[in-house]
């Protein structure tokens, strides 16, 4: 049998997927008792906002919490009911002041630079690296005033960023780390899990990701005093620290960021599974990176620093001017061939209308415009141009983390590739 034959799907010729793919769904019948067993208890949520026992969260939240440090090897592990409120959680722990700036990526879910914002910190973006999509070390060097306290790497698709030589510019700069490995769970950077290598990181429990209880997220670091801050943030600091004792009062502004029994019953249960859902993401990231490696202009992931890929999203980047054809164009032709799940392009962070017109909080273009912004911050287009040119013109996501991908399937999606790329000629 001969694709080149064929005519694309585009042009009248026949679909090569003709069945919808497999949508992920890692929840099943262990999470459906876990869930019913909380309920029957009677007890969703034990969370108190003072200090005692209860300010720690009931029986699942702190079993979670304590197999989650046991999972990632770290010290603390922190439940939170969002990702984005563990980002905000983090960013008030280091001791951000307002006006401190936060180095951070500009390719990402929006939400790694609003955590910065809402501690009326200022987010400066500094490039990626054109093979992992994480925050280039040089970049962030380039990047570093007397007002940076920060860095926000992101671990993005399923890579970690380069956590080593951000540590040794940390260090040196006297600056704090976090990581944002929303999308990276289990991946490693040299044999430790992405997300445990800065001062404090963790993972999003959102039902995308790759394990989730609906809305969540997981905080991790190995530091004693920033892990009693992310707790008292969580859980309506201010009313705790007088007494608990707590002497240090920055950023000691509490929120209800707290996460209930029934998602943790949820989220040991998933646990159990993200070992599972890594390597069967990794078996259908290698078959297709086999299946379509050598196809002229188009790069499959790239693995480096010593890591591997938890493909959240499997990263493509096309040489469009070698192809001579456009990526909206070969977007079009591979969803007609029946792939689902192309994303044309990812994210410009420092292009969203919030940094284009500076205004954040109220009319006034707070905090930008206030006197503890050190320095007119620039957003302009043109200061990540690795970033902006990817997602222009050159970089194609396809979103691993909405199927659930046999041999078979990954087979069909080679296929598909292959029959466009074969018959480009006619997308001219
Ligand atoms: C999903 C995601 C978040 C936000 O997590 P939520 O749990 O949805 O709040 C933050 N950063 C990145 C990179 C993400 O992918």
């Amino acid at each position: 049998m001969s694709v080149t034959t064929e005519l694309l799907a585009l042009h009248g010729g026949p679909k090569t997927i003709t069945q919808p793919l497999n949508r992920y769904n890692s929840i099943g019948r262990e999470e459906v008792e876990a869930a019913k067993a909380v309920v029957e208890s009677g007890i969703l949520s034990q969370f108190l906002g003072c200090w005692e026992p209860d300010f720690f969260g009931g029986p699942k939240v702190q079993e979670f919490e304590r197999q989650c440090e046991a999972y990632f090897g770290v010290k603390h592990a922190i439940t939170v009911n969002s990702w984005t409120s563990g980002l905000i959680a983090a960013v008030g722990a280091i001791g951000i002041e307002p006006g401190d700036e936060v180095i951070v990526s500009p390719w990402t879910m929006c939400a790694s630079a609003t955590a910065i914002l809402h501690w009326n910190a200022i987010p400066v973006f500094a490039d990626i690296e054109p093979e992992t999509f994480c925050l280039d070390p040089a970049s962030v060097e380039a990047n570093i005033t007397p007002y940076t306290k920060a860095i926000m790497a992101v671990d993005i698709f399923g890579h970690s960023s380069d956590a080593e030589a951000l540590m040794k510019i940390a260090k040196l700069h006297d600056l704090k780390v976090i990581t944002d490995t929303a999308q990276s769970p289990g991946a490693y950077y040299k044999g430790k899990f992405a997300g445990t290598l800065a001062h404090v990181g963790g993972y999003s429990l959102n039902y995308h990701k790759h394990i989730h209880t609906g809305e969540g997220g997981i905080l991790v670091t190995d530091d004693d005093e920033i892990a009693d801050r992310l707790r008292l943030i969580r859980n309506h600091a201010e009313a705790v620290v007088g007494d608990k004792g707590v002497s240090d009062l920055r950023n000691m502004v509490g929120y209800n960021f707290r996460l209930g029994e029934i998602e943790c019953a949820i989220g040991i249960e998933q646990l159990k599974k993200l070992k599972g859902c890594v390597a069967s993401r990794q078996r259908a990231g290698e078959r297709l990176t086999r299946g379509i490696r050598d196809l002229p202009g188009l790069r499959t992931p790239v693995i480096t620093h010593d890591c591997t890929h938890v493909y959240y999203v499997y990263p493509i980047v096309l040489d469009v001017e070698k192809i001579g054809v456009s990526r909206a164009r070969i977007v079009e032709a591979l969803e007609a061939e029946g792939i689902e799940g192309l994303a044309a392009g990812y994210a410009n962070v420092h292009l969203l209308p919030m940094y284009q017109q500076k205004m954040a909080y109220g009319s006034g273009g707070f905090p930008w415009t206030s006197d503890i912004c050190h320095r007119d911050v620039s957003y302009t287009k043109g200061i990540c141009p690795t970033a902006e040119k990817l997602h222009e013109t050159t970089f194609l996501g396809f979103e691993m983390c909405l199927h659930e991908l046999s041999d078979e399937d990954v087979d069909l999606i080679v296929r598909a590739f292959r029959k466009v790329w074969t018959r480009m000629e006619s997308l001219k």
